[in-house]
């Protein structure tokens, strides 16, 4: 059934959420007209100030609104120690584990040749340049336990081993083939402090 072309759009809208397929879209844009029309004022408004203002820092990729974000402006944090992750979904995952307190750096995702995604698309060249700033000692890095994952992690140790800085993978208790974002926080916590060197 087809309501109207602005229906229409907005229920085609809403399918770029992950997850989201047609019906479920259809009951969010109803749902919305019906009972939630203040709600969905205040998502449009959200919606169009994130996408138009939030950027990636110009220090670790992470998601900001202002240049630098708050945890490479955080003075409290370690600067010895970066931690590489794939995604800013997993950078969060890793915060809200509370066991780490050091820098980050957002690769682009994974690795993927056969998807268009090698080295310079995932920020490789931004991230050799960062480590090489005075002050670290440790990287660790926490790609996802995947086949790509683990092919960064590899890809990343041979590009960024000088013989002095010691590279550190996560690695108990993280489900193979998973995502460190759908992962709890306890068992990040273990894997994190579980971490191996893996330039011995
Ligand atoms: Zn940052």
């Amino acid at each position: 059934m087809k309501f109207g072309p602005v229906i229409d759009e907005l229920i085609d809208a809403l399918r770029i959420l992950p997850g989201v397929g047609q019906k479920t879209a259809q009951r969010m844009a109803l749902e919305l007209l019906e009972r939630k029309r203040s709600g969905g004022l205040r998502l449009s408004k959200a919606l169009d100030t994130a996408m138009h203002d939030i950027q990636r820092c110009v220090r670790c990729r992470n998601f900001t609104e202002t240049e630098i974000c708050a945890i490479c402006d955080d003075s409290r944090r370690d600067d010895g120690l970066l931690c590489i992750v794939e995604s800013a979904s997993d950078l969060l995952a890793i915060e809200q584990s509370h066991q780490f307190k050091g820098r980050y750096f957002v690769l682009g995702g994974s690795l993927s040749p056969i998807d268009g995604r090698g080295p310079d698309q995932i920020g490789i060249p931004q991230l050799v340049e960062r480590i090489r700033e005075a002050g670290i000692s440790e990287v660790i890095i926490a790609t996802n336990p995947t086949v790509e994952g683990e092919a960064t992690a590899h890809y990343i140790s041979e590009v960024i081993n000088d013989g002095s800085l010691l590279i550190t993978r996560l690695a108990h208790g993280l489900p193979l083939g998973g995502e460190l974002g759908f992962v709890d926080g306890e068992t990040l916590g273990y894997a994190f402090s579980g971490r191996k060197p893996v330039n011995e």
